[in-house]
């Protein structure tokens, strides 16, 4: 019937397609899945995101590599006080990248006090100037906004700064930022909206405070600072600001970095005591006042403490209470979309909504972790579903991740008390131990807070289910050990790994005691 004596005669929707070889040559001009599944001539795309963020952008540049045709609308709404930013989403504008730059900058100021320890004389005082910091990291930022729009640019991917909104489960309207309005059809939508910074209903708040969105292009210095929370964002803020020399005091409503590990979490609250950083606990803002204006300004904060109302003067207020999805008023009700109805996140199969094509992925879906690249992660291995004929389910579990406090926090898998509550606390070994960074010997510095443990399970040969470390550089740290854990390592595994010397990270190959024993875990020197 096709005059080809040889196998395999390929079809594609009853249309013979060739041999083996032509087969190759359609996937290699990146013809095939397209053949596959042909783009539906009705819609202009064959897919719009909705949110070029870190999910956002990696899904539509995915899905574009398969000759797709491929949009992408990104709008920033500006904050209360009228920041605004490019594109990238929050974590290239006003997340994981300037926090972590002006991580740096603290780290850099405890290494210049630790530099005289080591032999280096420098005469004047040193001190640090925000409007430097705020123009390199702003800089760096404008430079990533660029490369974004090239990479979009170089994929063919449509970009349009507009506010989306769906009209029905094909169509969205998009708004400019001149108010220009126009519509787009598409046979399937990724929404990856991300969250925004919440605001207490109380007096003051949206008038007089900041968030992390303001924070890192604040274009003059925060001086006397109050950070509202007592999670990821304000705890990495004020150990930030605090590691720039700036009076910090956070301001905590109930436990520390809820849902960690709540030992270290308490080491945590200790080291940053330590450095400076003052608590006030049990207890939140019920009114934010100003005294004066100014750059910065002078505000006064109340809250009830013992049954009487207390006040707190400062220059700044930085709300870090939670941050809401973005998916309300994008015509999510519209089109039926299911959302929880107590957080506004999308409920979603994997990331599969309840309409059939519509897709979400990032901070926006209900319980999955809410860090970068767990949405670049869901993004790509969407994409390569959708378009490529893949069955790579994103896996959620055991995804590592660093609180920068600025003594660095990493860990994945479970805390004490979760694995605790999901395997027992007999089938729970827990092997720590504190420990004394070399670096930290020479420049006499207190390692009393360095800490690590395992959490293994004795049930299934002592499988590691949850790995914590607590000091310098525990991010780098942590990422290798997750590979481990990922391919199910167990502490014999670990300790028949041969340790890197000296460094931090070996720790993890020979830890010996065993909570239950109360051996002793007293820092040793090599
Ligand atoms: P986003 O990156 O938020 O992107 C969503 C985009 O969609 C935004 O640009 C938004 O303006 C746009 N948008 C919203 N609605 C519409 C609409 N209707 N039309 C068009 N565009 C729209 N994660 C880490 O892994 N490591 C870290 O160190 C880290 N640090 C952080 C520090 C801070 C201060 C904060 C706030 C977050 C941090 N995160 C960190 C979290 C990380 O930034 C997020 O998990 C990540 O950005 C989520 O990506 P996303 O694609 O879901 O959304
Ligand atoms: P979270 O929702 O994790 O924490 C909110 C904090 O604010 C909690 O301490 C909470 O206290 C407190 N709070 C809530 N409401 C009030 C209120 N009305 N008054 C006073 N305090 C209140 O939010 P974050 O903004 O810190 O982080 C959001 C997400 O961003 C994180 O889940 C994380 O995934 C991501 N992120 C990741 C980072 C990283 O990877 N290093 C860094 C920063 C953010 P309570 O415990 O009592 O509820």
């Amino acid at each position: 019937m096709t005059g080809q004596r040889t196998v395999p005669n390929v079809f594609i929707g009853g249309t013979h397609l060739g041999g083996a070889d032509d087969t190759f040559k359609a996937q290699s001009e990146n013809r095939l899945m397209s053949l596959i599944s042909p783009p539906t001539a009705d819609y202009t795309y064959d897919l719009v995101v909705i949110g070029g963020g870190s999910g956002g952008l990696a899904a539509s540049k995915e899905a574009a590599s398969f000759g797709k045709k491929v949009a992408v609308c990104d709008f920033v709404k500006p904050t209360p006080v009228g920041t605004t930013w490019g594109l990238g989403g929050t974590c290239v504008n006003v997340g994981c990248i300037p926090k972590k730059l002006m991580h740096q900058a603290a780290i850099l100021g405890q290494s210049i006090r630790d530099a005289r320890h080591y032999g280096w004389e420098f005469s004047e005082e040193v001190s640090h100037k925000w409007e430097t910091l705020r123009k390199g990291v702003q800089d760096h930022i404008g430079s990533l906004n660029w490369g974004y729009r090239v990479a979009l640019r170089d994929k063919s991917v449509a970009y349009q700064n507009a506010y989306a909104e769906f009209v029905d489960p094909h169509t969205i309207k998009c708004v400019n930022r001149r108010g220009k309005e126009t519509t787009i059809t598409s046979d399937k939508f990724i929404i990856a909206t991300g969250m925004r910074p919440r605001y207490p209903d109380i007096p003051g708040a949206k008038e007089f405070s900041i968030t992390s969105d303001d924070l890192f292009s604040l274009p003059y210095c925060p001086g006397k600072t109050l950070c509202v929370g007592a999670s990821y964002v304000s705890l990495e803020c004020a150990g930030f600001l605090a590691g720039m020399g700036l009076d910090v005091t956070v301001m905590v409503r109930s436990i520390l970095l809820r849902g960690f590990d709540q030992e270290i979490a308490e080491r945590i609250g200790l080291h940053m005591e330590k450095h400076s950083v003052k608590f006030i606990k049990k207890t939140v803002p019920t009114r934010i006042e100003r005294l004066k204006e100014g750059t910065p300004p002078s505000l006064r904060v109340f809250y009830n403490e013992d049954g009487a109302e207390k006040h707190l003067d400062v220059n700044t207020v930085l709300m870090a209470i939670g941050r809401d999805a973005c998916t309300t008023g994008i015509g999510l009700d519209k089109v039926g979309v299911m959302l929880n109805q107590k957080n506004g996140q999308v409920i979603a199969n994997g990331e599969q909504t309840n309409i059939p094509n519509i897709y979400a992925i990032g901070d926006i879906l209900e319980g999955k972790p809410e860090l970068t690249p767990v949405a670049i992660e869901a993004g790509i291995l969407l994409a390569r579903r959708m378009f490529a004929g893949s069955d790579v389910q994103c896996d959620y579990v055991n995804v590592p991740t660093t609180v920068f406090t600025p003594l660095e926090y990493g860990c994945c898998g479970l805390a004490e008390e979760d694995a605790i509550k999901q395997y027992g606390e007999d089938n729970i070994e827990v092997y720590h131990t504190n420990y004394m960074p070399l670096e930290y010997t020479v420049a006499g510095r207190d390692a009393s807070d360095c800490y690590a443990k395992l959490i293994c399970n004795k049930a299934d040969k002592e499988r590691v289910v949850g790995l914590h470390i607590l000091g310098p550089n525990a991010g780098e740290v942590t990422q290798g050990y997750a590979v481990a854990m990922k391919c199910g390592a167990t502490k014999q595994h670990f300790d028949a790994t041969i340790g890197i010397h000296p460094t931090v990270s070996e720790l993890f190959t020979t830890l010996s005691v065993t909570k239950n024993s109360g051996g002793d875990i007293m820092a040793k020197g090599c």
